[in-house]
């Protein structure tokens, strides 16, 4: 990567200043004249690669130049082998590093895969959508080389276990509501950067991708017998703004990074390639079991609602002492990218709001910050739809095809979903084994929490 490259950059010799990527910026990060190259505010740019995915000025000129192709897939830090266009709005890339790691047989490599990366994967090589089953995804990670096969979906259930115990705190300790997921980077970053006055309703918890790190470096070390100065995190995701969660100083609190390098869907499709790997016939491959305790794979956290969906069940459970009946309660509204639900927990109503898409969250903060709005826990994703349509899901080149796409991917997730039966987290055994086991009350402040602060400009 060229030293002056952020995580997401426009290049100037590509960009025809059509401004599509400024109409869809969600904070007007992106500065220039109609029909001049333009650029990108890296203090305000939150990094969730929408402009990337919206971007169609491309290199076509280039393809008839090799020397000016390999000179701009150096840049960018792209595999020499890549052959899509290359489109003027870009994020900087990690698959030269992970193959350069996986060559390196003195370390020990752990990969974690998020679930939206298999709805969408299957795009890049022509094959039916949800054909890359959980099975496929782990053989093609095996089969790259990497030691330890992770499913981010075990840390997911962690982060919705902490998450609900602090809301559950909040709500009968009297703090302070409503309280914000906080496992999407840009909201954060957003929140940091434009409404400081609001982060202390942001959830101390990390994202699932850091939680597994941090643990894996820490415990799956030490259970491997290995020095976790040796480990190397890797850490496969829909998202773009996650590259810039990995790198945020607070994310080392071992000792070491919680995860060492965060490749998109896009970017993992391009180093199977790269491998000239056969996806057809690979077989079925099971995952690893995380701690060599926890086993289970899923797909929550890919679309909207689904968060917020398990984390009622679980505050609801931990309150009410009850399992949830499905009835209890509904979504209601989206028009607008916002949906809302009520549950009644013995004569308490909790109320919550789900947003996708974060142009969508502005009327609610404005109604936060004027003390108009009741809500207790209010998850967002910066993404239109959630991760499953993030910066780093495979690009939709042609306009038109965006919303059969993203209907797809909604699609495919669900069925992915319905095939996971609802686990009621805290009274799983093997859940409750970590704890017992490996998680005292400052082993989890240490590693599966972390503060937020204001910020202005944004150094990575
Ligand atoms: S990454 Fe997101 S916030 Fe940054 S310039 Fe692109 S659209 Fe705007
Ligand atoms: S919505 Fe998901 S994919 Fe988009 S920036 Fe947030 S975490 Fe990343």
């Amino acid at each position: 990567m060229t030293k002056m490259q952020g995580i997401i950059n426009i290049d100037k010799e590509l960009c025809i200043g059509c401004k599509r990527c400024a109409a869809i910026c969600p904070v007007d990060a992106i500065e220039g004249k109609k029909g001049s190259p333009q650029m990108i505010n890296r203090e305000r740019c939150i990094m969730c690669g929408q402009c990337v995915q919206v971007c169609t000025a491309y290199a076509s000129v280039l393809d008839e130049n090799l020397a000016l192709r390999g000179k701009k897939l150096q840049e960018r830090n792209m595999l020499p082998s890549v052959k899509e266009p290359l489109f003027a709005a870009y994020y900087a890339g990690h698959a030269p590093t992970v193959k350069e790691v996986l060559a390196n047989h003195n370390l020990l490599t752990m990969v974690q895969c998020a679930p939206a990366v298999r709805v969408a994967i299957a795009e890049e090589f022509d094959m039916p959508l949800g054909s890359l089953t959980p099975g496929k995804m782990a053989a093609i990670l095996r089969e790259l080389g990497f030691n330890r096969v992770y499913d981010t979906y075990f840390s997911t259930e962690l982060t919705i276990m902490e998450e609900s115990s602090e809301l559950l705190e909040r709500i009968i300790g009297g703090g302070l509501l409503p309280m914000f997921t906080s496992f999407c980077p840009a909201w954060v970053k957003f929140i940091e950067q434009d409404y400081p006055e609001l982060i202390s309703h942001l959830s101390s918890c990390k994202s699932p991708q850091q939680m597994a790190g941090t643990l894996y470096k820490t415990y799956g070390a030490e259970i491997d017998g290995v020095d976790a100065a040796k480990v190397y995190s890797v850490s496969v995701v829909p998202c773009t703004g996650k590259k810039f969660e990995c790198e945020r100083p607070e994310m080392r609190d071992s000792g070491y990074r919680d995860v060492d390098v965060v490749i998109t869907t896009r970017e993992l499709a391009q180093l199977i390639k790269d491998a000239g790997i056969d996806l057809k016939d690979l077989p079925e491959k099971e995952f690893d079991k995380p701690l060599r305790i926890y086993s289970g794979d899923g797909t929550i956290f890919s679309a909207a609602e689904d968060v917020m969906e398990v984390s009622l069940r679980t505050g609801y459970e931990l309150l009410a002492k009850q399992e949830i009946s499905d009835d209890n309660h509904k979504f209601v509204g989206g028009d607008e990218g916002v949906r809302k639900s009520e549950i009644k927990i013995g004569d308490r109503t909790i109320k919550v709001a789900v947003v996708a898409g974060l142009k969508n969250v502005v009327s609610i903060l404005a109604a936060i910050k004027a003390g108009k709005a009741d809500f207790h826990f209010v998850e967002v994703m910066a993404c239109p739809g959630g991760c499953i349509n993030g910066g780093g899901q495979p690009k939709i080149i042609m306009p038109d095809d965006e919303v059969i796409v993203y209907s797809n991917r909604t699609f495919t997730a669900e069925v992915q979903e319905q095939s996971i039966e609802y686990r009621n987290l805290h009274n799983r055994q093997e859940i409750q084994e970590i704890y017992e086991e490996l998680l005292d009350e400052d082993v989890i402040q240490q590693l599966l929490h972390t503060k937020y602060n204001p910020r202005g400009w944004c150094e990575i």
